[in-house]
Order: C-alpha cells, then sequence, then structure tokens
C-alpha cells in the first residue's frame, strides 16, 4: 500500500486525462462557476449542462442576470426544481452588481456573504473560479475521503465532517485547490461511486485504506451516532520462536471464514489483559501470559463501534528450540503458525489488518 502523501499526485495525474469536458471549464469564469455550482446542487450533471447552456444563453453575464424580472430568472429555471436556487441567485447577481461593480468577489468570505452560498459552494467557487486554496467538501467528496482515509465517524455528523475537512485541507496541494477539488469531485461521480465503486479502475486505489481493509461498503459511515453500539474486544498476538498463531474462523456469522488473531468480548469488570488470556484458553486451550500491550484500535463497522485491545503473548515455559503446540480449536475451523512476513498472504477483518499495519511498523516483535 502506498503513503497517502500520494493521494494528490495521483488524483491530479488522473484528472489530467479524465476530466469531463463541461462547458464551464473552457475559461473558468466566475460567473459560469457560479451558476453550475449553484444548479448542480441536487441535479444530474447531464441536466445541468443543458440548463446551463440556455440559461448562459439567456443572461450572459452578471450584469444581464442582475437586470432580469425574476419572472424570466425562474422561467429559464423551470424543471430543474428547488426554486429558491434561482431567487438566491437573482438576488445575489444584483448585490454583486451594486456592492462589488459587477465583478463576483473573488474572497471566500465576500462569496459565503452571498444569498444561497454555504461553505461548500463558497469553497468551489473560490478555488475553481479563483484558484483560492479553500476546499470543498460535498456528498462527493465526503464519500471519497471517508474511504481513503478509513473515517469511522457518521461523516453527516458535525465530528465525522470535521474529520473530513480536516483531511482534505492537509492532502491539498498548495496552488492546486481547482483541479484538486474538482478532481475529488469527478472521482466521486464517476468512480468511487455510492454503489459499485469501481475500485478496479480507480487511480488512487493503492492509497484507499477502505480498499486497503475490505470495508468499502461500510465507508462512508451514515448512521447516527446515538445509534452505534460501543464493543470492548480484546485480541492477543501469540508470538513463540519467530512465528505467531492465527486461526481461521468458522463459516457462519460475521467474517466468516476470515483468518484473525484469537480474541473476544470482554466482559464487564474485567480487565483487557485478563479477558485476552481467558478468551485465548477458551479458544484454543493455550495458558499464555502477556508480554506486552501493542495497541488501542478503535474501529467502526455498521452499527458497532470497537475498541480492541491487542496484546502480545508468549506461552511461558515454552523452550524456543520445542515444536509449537497444537491448539484445541473451539471457535476456528484451522490455525496456523506463520512468519510475521506471511501475514499479509492471509484474509483478515479490517481492525486486525489494522494490527498487523501497526505490527510491520515494530521491528522489534519481527
Ligand atoms: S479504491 Fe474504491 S473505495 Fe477507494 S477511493 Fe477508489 S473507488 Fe473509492
Amino acid at each position: 500500500m502506498r503513503d497517502v502523501a500520494d493521494f494528490a499526485p495521483l488524483l491530479l495525474h488522473w484528472f489530467s486525462s479524465h476530466a469531463r469536458a463541461l462547458p464551464w471549464r473552457r475559461d473558468y469564469d466566475p460567473y459560469a462557476v457560479w451558476v453550475s455550482e449553484i444548479m448542480a446542487q441536487q441535479t444530474q450533471m447531464d441536466r445541468v449542462v443543458d440548463y446551463f447552456n440556455r440559461f448562459m444563453a439567456r443572461f450572459p453575464d452578471i450584469g444581464a442576470l442582475a437586470a432580469a424580472p425574476e419572472d424570466a430568472v425562474l422561467k429559464a429555471w423551470e424543471g430543474l426544481g428547488y426554486y429558491s436556487r434561482a431567487r438566491n441567485l437573482l438576488a445575489a447577481a444584483r448585490i454583486v452588481q451594486a456592492e462589488h461593480g459587477g465583478r463576483f468577489p473573488a474572497d471566500f468570505d465576500a462569496i459565503r456573504a452571498l444569498p444561497g452560498i454555504g461553505d461548500y459552494t463558497a469553497g468551489a467557487v473560490a478555488s475553481i473560479a479563483f484558484g483560492a486554496d479553500t476546499v470543498a467538501v460535498d456528498a462527493n467528496v465526503l464519500r471519497v475521503l471517508a474511504r481513503v482515509c478509513d473515517i469511522d465517524a457518521p461523516v453527516k455528523e458535525p465530528a465525522g465532517k470535521a474529520r473530513v475537512l480536516a483531511v482534505a485541507r492537509s492532502l491539498l496541494p498548495p496552488g492546486r485547490a481547482r483541479d484538486y477539488n474538482q478532481a475529488l469531485m469527478e472521482l466521486g461521480a464517476l468512480v468511487c461511486r455510492p454503489k459499485n465503486p469501481d475500485c478496479q479502475a480507480c487511480p488512487v486505489a493503492d492509497v484507499c485504506q477502505a480498499r486497503h481493509l475490505g470495508i468499502v461498503a461500510d465507508r462512508p459511515v451514515l448512521t447516527k451516532t446515538r445509534d452505534i453500539t460501543p464493543l470492548l474486544v480484546a485480541t492477543g498476538v501469540l508470538f513463540q520462536a519467530g512465528r505467531i498463531f492465527i486461526q481461521k474462523r468458522l463459516p457462519a456469522g460475521a467474517w466468516g471464514n476470515l483468518w484473525e488473531f484469537p480474541g473476544g468480548r470482554i466482559e464487564d469488570g474485567e480487565m483487557p489483559d485478563a479477558a485476552i488470556v481467558r478468551e485465548f484458553a477458551e479458544e484454543t486451550a493455550f495458558a499464555t501470559e502477556v508480554a506486552a500491550k501493542l495497541a488501542v484500535i478503535r474501529h467502526g463497522y455498521t452499527t458497532f463501534r470497537v475498541t480492541l485491545h491487542c496484546f502480545l503473548l508468549r506461552l511461558p515455559g515454552h523452550a524456543e528450540a520445542a515444536p509449537l503446540p497444537a491448539p484445541v480449536l473451539t471457535a476456528a475451523q484451522e490455525s496456523r503458525w506463520v512468519l510475521p512476513g506471511e501475514l499479509s498472504g492471509f484474509a483478515f477483518p479490517a481492525g486486525h489488518r489494522k494490527l498487523i499495519d501497526q505490527l510491520a511498523n515494530s521491528l522489534w516483535i519481527l
């Protein structure tokens, strides 16, 4: 998997050859960009292009729009729906005409102050029309970045949205916001679709966490926070004679037939390190001891928010040269003692895959 620092270069390279030839992209005139952004809210792009071309023919610049009677603007909007957009467009054009000398303002705050313009549209116009280093996070961008960066909070809740915004800003290459924002939206519209994303053809697949973890269907998280069920789980990496114990889950249930490190729910009042020794004994009959705490991994899936306490385990008294013992499996169909470098060849649930990624950076265990 490549570093997320490669995300923007890969995205921009793809956009340079896959950008749709949309009329407002010819010269990025601010008036045209603004009209297109307002029309694109709640409307499919194919329909936007037809309406946009007719609208621009009827009202070719801000002056023409500002001077138009409202009935004429509504008529040009007929069939697009959400008519407050048309009324706000007209009101904003008159403000631009009266207060900005007919020139669309370039400053984010001045754009944001116009009727019908929120954070997204202000960011989009400021970046696409004027090249300002602002982000523009719409539903497409929320979805793409929640998948690429494995954001496991509901993206329509303030906390989740704030995480996406922070990621969008951190990945924005200075001076390239025009293409970066459009490329993100384009990727969401054409490749990283809500259903059936085309990961095979995706230009950022090598940096996409959700794809790496096999949880694309779980991202973005849309469930409201109040519906989330917290789960406390302990898991153990039993490391003995240079090998790690893994087991293959039973076919039924969540993650059936995937491989895992043994473990399970932490019971009420139980300490995580006690829970993993108990779980390991129940699932394998191995009497283990905790050698170290490896990590606490937080991971969301469907309606659960899992806190995974991860431990390094040993078999006390086991001589390094002695054969590795066979388990008595109660919660798995098969087991292996594998070399650390072999873990990448097995399919693990996302939480365990995250743990493996962290182990890869823990040279002391390898
Ligand atoms: S790899 Fe798949 S999930 Fe990830 S960004 Fe690309 S299309 Fe979306």
